[in-house]
């Protein structure tokens, strides 16, 4: 596979100077082109003096490109849900898996069910493009006939231009639709289902899943006492250092209020407790500075640990690390405690 680092930087906004250049061309939005320069292509064709010329033509006009000739190795790096392209462009003819195929096998991944994919054709007869366009294909694009048609790359760029949008337009709702826009935290609803993966994965490989329940002691009076932004102050801050204590497999929620959810794929007990204990004296020894307030506040949090046992659902497990949280906020806050056993344990010292 050819990456972007063996050529030359992209020239941005290049596409009017070649619009200017033929008068019969159509005239791209040059707003487009700030845009673009963070729109990712995946090209894929079979032939290599198709993909250096598709290539070096979409470099010329801004975009990031990645090329490989092999369709199924493509699926195989739009399989993870953070692949970060934002188009894909992929040729309808080639050995083993074809270009339907392709667009077949990424429709079924729902984090793809929005990537557009314009085909690349020879001929605009229906029975080679029809077909992918019923897979699931965006749009189809006539191969340029002959080399720098200024006419071909005017409409080409513009169908590029017009899909890369709606795939960075995408990607930005599919953000959206995971993060909670006060923290930047995964939100509970992208949390939810992650807890279900994780879940299936832990079972299916037989490695261990711990998760924390965590919740801020004493929020309600530094909501009534310095006012909702001091609140909201503490809220960024405290998942900020949760974010930060994470390890890059961990996913961190806020799960509600001034509660965070703490998945620990792939580890047990004893190891994720030493990693939220860690947290807690760290954040209790370090006071949390809010805006407009003179001294820094000192912030706590209680929290519950347990671990993915046989009979659990995503419900029972986040209960069991709930009632860990109830007892340490009862027992006198500032502590975590450990649901194991079917008993709620302190941390072994
Ligand atoms: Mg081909």
């Amino acid at each position: 596979m050819i990456t972007p680092d063996d050529h030359e930087t992209p020239q941005l906004g290049s596409f009017g100077d070649v619009c200017r250049s033929e008068d019969s061309c159509v005239v791209a939005r040059r707003d487009f082109n700030f845009a673009m320069t963070q729109a990712r292509i995946l090209f894929v064709d079979d032939s290599l003096p198709m993909r250096l010329r598709y290539e070096a033509l979409l470099r010329k006009h801004g975009f990031a490109v990645e090329t490989t000739g092999d369709a199924s190795w493509a699926l195989q790096l739009l399989t993870p849900p953070d692949h970060g392209f934002h188009l894909v462009i992929s040729d309808l003819y080639m050995p083993e898996m074809d270009g339907r195929a392709l667009v077949e096998g990424l429709r079924k991944l729902p984090h793809n069910k929005m990537l557009p994919v314009l085909v690349l054709t020879g001929s605009p007869d229906w029975e080679d493009v029809v077909p992918s366009l019923e897979a699931g294909a965006s749009d189809y694009v006539l191969k340029e006939r002959q080399e720098h048609d200024p006419q071909w790359q005017g409409e080409f760029l513009a169908r590029v231009k017009n899909h890369a949008q709606t795939g960075l337009l995408a990607e930005q709702l599919d953000r959206m639709s995971r993060t909670d826009s006060l923290t930047d935290l995964f939100n509970r609803r992208h949390g939810t289902q992650r807890l279900d993966e994780e879940i299936f994965r832990s079972r299916r490989y037989g490695r261990g899943l711990a998760v924390c329940l965590m919740d801020i002691d004493h929020f309600k009076k530094v909501n009534d006492t310095h006012g909702h932004q001091a609140g909201d102050d503490v809220l960024i801050e405290v998942a900020s250092r949760l974010a930060e204590m994470s390890r890059e497999s961990d996913c961190v929620i806020r799960w509600g209020g001034e509660e965070f959810l703490v998945l620990f794929p792939e580890t047990e007990m004893e190891e994720a407790a030493g990693i939220v204990e860690r947290f807690r004296r760290e954040l209790g020894g370090s006071p949390v500075c809010v805006n407009r307030q003179l001294f820094p506040l000192e912030i706590t949090v209680s929290g519950g640990v347990a671990v993915l046992e046989p009979q659990d659902t995503a419900e029972s497990l986040v209960a069991r690390a709930d009632s860990a949280l109830y007892k340490a906020k009862e027992s006198g806050r500032n502590k975590l405690l450990l649901a194991q056993f079917g008993e709620v344990l302190p941390i072994p010292v």
